[in-house]
């Protein structure tokens, strides 16, 4: 009997479909349909305000899971304030994956934005409304991969757990600290992914990535200066105000030496490879073991990029500023607080003697604030490793952009699971670089996103957890 062509290829599709060198592709979802489902979650999670409570957030993603299938719990220190975690459960070859992102947003002055905060309102193609980039976006593509994961049944290597933070903006000890402290086997991961990174749109056009590997470690230290007290008619040399103001003022031109590690070297090189020439100068001439080098090009971005200045040393900020009583006392004591935030693996008794040479002056005492411990470095999650790897390689697939690991001057809730050996990523949806100065940046009196990158970000997560997920 012989066999016709037709059958004939339609056994070797088969024969090829089963066969065991062959890897199973990932699914590709109806990107269409997900894109308006996607919208729909996105802007119902905008809709509720999270400002004060994130119980409506929490109960609507609860609610979407148990519809789909998804074993999801409502976890909370506050029952106002609930966390969410779901898992979707792989075959265990692998360790789990662990998806975050934070319901809460911070509060909002209604009167200054164009359209009401909490309408999530569509205009001109974008989505506007508090918590649209920080961090609805994060929380909307983590909940929508965990949705489409389910509905294609993937197959999956490794358990993906979805956690929704409450808290994490002001009351950590809600979110993060009390899934740690009460659930923290539930949540343990080898890899983790939240907020924290940056992807940079400039003149309306995707130019890089950035992802967060680590993060400053945030220390106060408080000056105290000290003087002879007396009548205010009567001024003294030793006015421990007016000794607190030199000490203070010396920050708008002094911070802490250059310190670039292998993280921030990195990310100084890859942006100066797509940067234009005039800035590029300055992004390599800091990274020189030459302080002659690097000092100006420093000193350059403190004035024209504080953000990459606060990247490239342990930065000082004085930033609260007390002293004095009545109009007519000279006060015998002035106190500061300085916000700073080391870069890891600083040396805080060291990094106290610069500040104190800087200071020049005996009579201000230097010291941190809640005693002089410095907690052991946490490590930066590799960026040769298969988690920086395949998140490098799917923003290539989706942005067609480089991208840059990078270091946040502020500290994120990622900290608190690096500090147990979790390796953790920071990633965000593309912003116009140039909305930062218009006012729509994080926290701002207006918020938004671009409706076709929330879509972009969600094929991004798509891609980086059905890479890192599905079974082989
Ligand atoms: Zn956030």
């Amino acid at each position: 009997m012989t066999t016709k062509p037709s059958l004939l290829l339609a056994l070797l599709v088969a024969a090829f479909a089963v066969s065991p060198s062959a890897q199973s592709p990932a699914p590709q979802p109806d990107w269409k349909a997900v894109e308006d489902e996607a919208m729909r979650h996105y802007q119902a999670l905008i809709r509720f305000d999270t400002s004060v409570s994130e119980k409506s957030a929490a109960e609507y993603i609860k609610q979407v899971f148990d519809q789909n299938g998804i074993p999801a719990r409502m976890l909370s220190k506050d029952p106002e304030r609930p966390n969410v975690l779901a898992r979707l459960k792989g075959s265990g070859r692998k360790r789990p994956l662990l998806l975050m992102g934070h319901t809460d947003t911070v509060p909002v002055d209604a009167s200054k934005w164009r359209f009401p905060p909490f309408s999530a309102t569509r205009d001109g193609g974008y989505v506007y409304g508090r918590g649209a980039i920080d961090d609805k976006d994060n929380l909307t593509a983590a909940f929508v991969t965990m949705l489409l994961l389910k509905r294609h049944n993937v197959p999956l290597d490794r358990d993906v757990i979805f956690l929704a933070e409450s808290g994490e903006e002001s009351a950590s000890q809600l979110g993060i600290g009390h899934m740690i402290a009460e659930y923290y086997p539930e949540i343990d991961a080898e890899y983790c992914i939240a907020e924290g990174g940056d992807t940079i749109r400039e003149g309306g056009e995707v130019r890089y990535a950035t992802v967060q590997v680590t993060e400053k470690v945030v220390r106060g230290v408080e000056l105290t200066a000290r003087g002879i007290s007396g009548h205010g008619s009567v001024p003294l040399k030793s006015n421990a105000i007016a000794r607190l103001g030199n000490a203070v003022g010396r920050f708008t031109t002094w911070q802490p030496d250059v310190r670039i590690d292998e993280t921030m070297g990195t990310y100084f090189r890859r942006l100066a490879m797509q940067a234009p020439p005039e800035r590029a100068r300055y992004y390599r001439d800091v990274l020189s073991p030459d302080p002659k080098v690097s000092g100006p090009a420093a000193d350059w971005l403190f004035e024209h990029e504080p953000r990459h200045a606060s990247m490239v040393r342990t930065s000082v900020s004085p930033n609260i500023f007390t002293g004095g009583y009545r109009s007519n006392v000279i006060p015998s004591e002035a106190k500061a607080r300085l916000d700073v935030r080391m870069v890891p693996g600083e040396d805080g008794p060291a990094l106290l003697e610069q500040i104190r040479k800087a200071i020049n002056d005996p009579e201000v005492d230097v010291q941190f604030t809640g005693g002089g411990g410095t907690r052991p470095p946490i490590p930066a999650t590799r960026i040769d490793s298969e988690l920086f790897k395949t998140i490098e390689a799917a923003v290539t697939s989706v942005y067609k952009v480089p991208t840059l690991p990078t270091m946040s001057t502020y500290a994120t809730d990622m900290w608190q699971l690096r500090a147990r050996g979790m390796q953790c990523v920071g990633i965000g949806s593309a912003v116009d670089i140039e909305d930062q100065t218009k006012g729509f940046g994080m926290h701002s009196d207006q918020e938004r996103l671009l409706e076709s990158e929330l879509h972009r970000f969600v094929r991004l997560n798509w891609e980086i957890v059905s890479e890192l997920a599905r079974a082989r």
